[in-house]
């Protein structure tokens, strides 16, 4: 199905389209781009797309007012989370409205922002914009902000860079301006197999998997005493072991450990910092012993993704705008990561607000109240007033 050309549609029928495409993360999401594409072209503007390199995903850019630098860019992301084992009352992917809550995958995480900004096309069509407002919709966010970076790396090349950036983020429309970075280290350590009854002439992958753990522990404390930020809960970086497999048999020496450990950096945290001290760790602690025995033991750290955290300047344009818009004076961290991060650190302040509630995004059952649509329109309409000024 195309969109009828020129057709205006409310938020809620957008978002049921949108819906209507599941776009989990593993899946490609180019029939999605493909309606928006054909959406806006139909409502008179165009928009670029920016194609994964296997050619399976894209991102969609567009400017609505003048085509020029500057103005505010509409961040949201298409890809949703898997609904895999979790028990839905009803298809996950058509949207069911029920006592003013909008039922399905993405209605709060982020599609109902999607469908706000896009409802919102025609009206800024209509008006005189003085300052362009762009549309930036990108896939694989919640894998690691993956397909967002290739967009991001092209504004102010081949897309105009806007001057502020809202991510519409679920936070019930309140005006988050810090959110901590989540970063993911895997580790693999490399031991010598031996019979475990000739445990002298091997190394013991899992021991030294535990030692490097230890530090890992020992940095987790410490980084609870170190910076307190009350925005967040908890109030500090945290840092832990998420996954681990190690060995082969009950009775060999564990040749082999893997584990994953992942920290949720403040703004101000440097990810480099924990990385190098646990570096040093194997290199003075662990190897010189492991290589006494088995010069082919190796522990090898990768870096397998980051978000950097964000924290909006202190006077931050793009904070007031939002606060501004929203009629509120007071402002929140989040812990969970968003694209805000990438767009600030490419120099595009960013700023997070959003329709729906985050305490649903991710679940069964996930939904957006109506009436968060509502404020989201609300908003959209006052971000029109501002642009034509
Ligand atoms: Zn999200």
């Amino acid at each position: 199905m195309s969109a009828a050309k020129g057709k205006s549609f409310t938020p809620v029928e957008l978002l049921a389209r949108l819906v209507a495409f599941d776009t989990t993360s593993s899946k490609n999401n180019l029939g999605l781009i493909a309606f928006v594409e054909d959406y806006l072209a139909g409502h008179g503007v165009a928009s670029r797309r920016i194609v994964s390199d296997d050619g399976q995903k894209s991102s969609l850019y567009a400017t609505i007012g003048p085509d020029d630098e500057g103005g505010v860019a509409l961040s949201g992301h298409t890809d949703v989370v898997p609904v895999d084992g979790q028990t839905w009352t009803s298809n996950p992917f058509t949207l069911r409205s029920e006592g003013g809550k909008l039922y399905g995958r993405g209605s709060a995480d982020m599609k109902g922002f999607i469908a706000s900004a896009l409802a919102a096309v025609p009206s800024y069509k209509a008006r005189k914009l003085k300052k362009p407002i762009h549309l930036a919709f990108s896939y694989d966010e919640e894998i690691g902000c993956i397909g967002v970076r290739p967009m991001i790396a092209e504004l102010g090349k081949d897309l105009p860079k806007p001057r502020m950036v809202i991510v519409g983020e679920p936070t019930s429309m309140q005006v988050v301006d810090a959110h901590k970075g989540p970063v993911r280290w895997q580790v693999d350590v490399k031991g010598r197999a031996a019979h475990s009854s000739m445990a002298h002439l091997g190394v013991n992958a899992v021991t030294y998997a535990t030692r490097l753990i230890g530090e890992l522990e020992r940095m987790e404390q410490e980084l609870k005493q170190r910076v307190i930020d009350i925005r967040f809960e908890p109030p500090y970086s945290t840092l832990q072991v998420t996954k681990i497999d190690g060995g082969t048999a009950t009775n060999i020496v564990p040749v082999g450990c893997t584990f994953v450990f992942d920290i949720r950096a403040l703004p101000g945290l440097d990810p480099d910092e924990i990385e190098t001290r646990l570096r040093r760790f194997a290199e003075k602690r662990c190897l010189p012993e492991m290589h006494e025995i088995a010069p082919e033991a190796d522990i090898r750290i990768e870096r397998v993704n980051a978000v950097p955290p964000f924290g909006a300047e202190r006077k931050s344009e793009v904070v007031a705008l939002a606060l501004k818009l929203t009629g509120q004076n007071e402002t929140y961290g989040v812990s969970y990561g968003t694209e805000a991060g990438l767009f600030q650190e490419a120099g595009a302040p960013a700023v997070v607000c959003g329709p729906g509630d985050i305490a649903q995004a991710h679940t069964a059952d996930e939904w957006i109240a109506e009436s968060q649509i509502a404020k989201c329109m609300d908003f959209l309409d006052r971000l029109g007033d501002w642009a034509e000024t």
